[in-house]
């Protein structure tokens, strides 16, 4: 994270995806339209209540807050970071390549990564 400020705070742009709100931190990823979309796709996707985080720590602590526990509250969290990471990377290549991502799209990754990295969780034991 101490990256991520760094490289978003040295100039005030526009956010790349909606182009109204600067690009801070908690725009990226809990004020967008964008993330909203993400988040809401992940929430149904884990079958947990609607994500509305205002703030990054919200997220980083959703899986305390939203009612799971055990592997649910295990693997909740990592999908948690797998989307942030998600969500980041598509910012990077609007920025860095001028690819547009679609809300439907990055939810699509964050399933296909949330899977395989919860298939290597079980194979290493940490969760079955
Ligand atoms: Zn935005």
């Amino acid at each position: 994270m101490a990256l991520v400020r760094r490289n978003i705070l040295m100039d005030n742009q526009l956010c790349v995806w909606c182009d109204i709100e600067e690009e801070t931190v908690e725009h990226i990823f809990t004020g967008c339209v964008i993330s909203a979309g993400v988040w809401n796709g992940v929430s149904r996707w884990c079958r947990i209540p609607d994500i509305f985080a205002f703030h990054v720590k919200d997220l980083v602590n959703m899986h305390e807050v939203c009612g799971t526990s055990g592997i649910k509250k295990a693997v909740l969290h990592g999908v948690i970071i797998i989307a942030c990471w998600i969500l980041w990377r598509a910012r990077n290549d609007k920025i860095f390549s001028n690819k547009e991502s679609k809300v439907v799209d990055l939810v699509a990754d964050i399933k296909t990564l949330g899977f395989l990295w919860y298939k290597h969780r079980c194979k290493e034991g940490v969760v079955d």
